[in-house]
């Protein structure tokens, strides 16, 4: 066992501030990663202060993790001292049920590990990616093929990446296709961009009247203001698809109305309380449907890596040392940053 220098919350009022953990020592199939950058996910936020009720402390949040391979066990064989390296929401699953054996670690029926906050369903914590170091299994790890110097904005593919990728693909986006995102902020900015590499038409809905020419930018083909009816009104029966990323609980009605028959509005975004439910006619008179989606497997992660490595996606950043981490969570919270932040780990040093 190694101690090392982390940042973490010791209950749900208090600032993070630093710690130290233990590391474990190294099994034949793990990897030991000294962690170079970490991006902020909104969910890093909700778990130190046990929105989500399940919050086990000390809590050290960070599942979007990027390093450098620097021991590896006996029996590891797809990595290599030197190597860089990330690690998303996951560290471990049963390994074994129909959901693990479809490669969607993240459905385990037996509950996957997560990065921080230990097993889904109970049982030792676990320490995430705002920190010094992490070991973790080889089978749990990506390998980054984008060029180094972009590694800091590659870090937020861990988590906004997947988790925006995974629900576009399984809902067909593409070429041909209208898709919605809504919400700009590190899944919505991801997932104009990643929809827009597929090939489809991109409409982002926001409430920030100020983040529409980002959008455009960033892949959005069109832009609306989804506080603004009329706006609104003008997109009634046309996407082919919607991905909701919004962290706070809103009115779904609206967007419902704008799919066309048989379409889906899948929700990512998972706020602590939830959303007034939906009118019942918006999903029965058009055969909607409203889903949800939860990160996406391991071998998907890769894909999606090598997918923004081939289309040179990567996150817009910006980069922050560790002791700025509070300050942070609270300009997320007035979505005030463009569009994720990303942990220079060296200020932990
Ligand atoms: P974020 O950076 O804070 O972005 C959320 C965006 O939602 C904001 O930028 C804002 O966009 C919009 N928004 C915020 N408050 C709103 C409100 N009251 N009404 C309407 N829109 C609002 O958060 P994130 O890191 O992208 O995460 C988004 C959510 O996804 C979080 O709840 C997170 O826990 C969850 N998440 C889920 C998964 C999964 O596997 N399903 C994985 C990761 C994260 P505009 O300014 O454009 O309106
Ligand atoms: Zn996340």
């Amino acid at each position: 066992m190694t101690k090392v220098k982390a940042y973490g919350a010791q209950d749900a009022a208090s600032d993070l501030a630093e710690m130290h953990i233990e590391r474990r020592a190294l099994n034949p199939d793990d990897v030991q990663i000294d962690i170079l950058y970490c991006g902020v996910c909104h969910s890093d936020l909700h778990t130190a202060r046990n929105e989500w009720k399940n919050t086990i402390y000390p809590s050290v949040p960070g599942h979007e993790i990027v390093g450098r391979i620097t021991a590896v066990g006996d029996q590891v064989a797809r990595f290599k001292v030197g190597d860089l390296a990330g690690v998303g929401c996951m560290v471990d699953s049963c390994g074994h049920c129909p959901s693990c054996a479809d490669g969607e670690e993240q459905y385990c029926e037996s509950g996957f590990t997560g990065t921080y906050n230990g097993p889904v369903f109970g049982g030792k914590n676990t320490f995430g990616g705002y920190s010094q170091r992490i070991v973790v299994k080889e089978s749990f790890a990506l390998h980054i093929t984008h060029a180094p110097d972009l590694l800091a904005a590659v870090a937020p593919l861990l988590c906004a990446g997947i988790t925006t990728y995974s629900p576009l693909k399984h809902w067909g986006t593409g070429p041909g296709k209208k898709v919605g995102i809504v919400g700009l902020g590190g899944l919505g900015h991801m997932a104009v961009k990643i929809a827009h590499a597929m090939g489809a038409h991109v409409v982002l809905f926001t409430t920030s009247a100020n983040k529409v020419a980002d959008a455009k930018r960033l892949g959005a083909d069109e832009v609306c203001i989804s506080t603004d009816d009329a706006q609104m009104a003008q997109y009634a029966n046309q996407l082919d698809f919607i991905l909701n990323t919004v962290a706070a609980p809103h009115k779904l009605d609206p967007f419902l109305q704008l799919l066309k028959k048989d379409a889906t509005m899948t929700l990512v975004g998972a706020p602590a309380e939830p959303h007034p439910s939906p009118e019942v006619f918006n999903l029965i008179f058009k055969r909607r449907q409203l889903a949800g989606s939860l990160i996406g497997g391991i071998a998907e992660t890769q894909e999606m890596l090598d997918f923004c490595a081939k289309h040179g996606l990567v996150s817009d950043i910006e980069m922050i040392p560790m002791d700025y981490i509070n300050s942070a969570y609270e300009r997320i919270l007035k979505s005030d940053v463009k569009y994720r932040f990303v942990i220079d780990m060296k200020s932990l040093g």
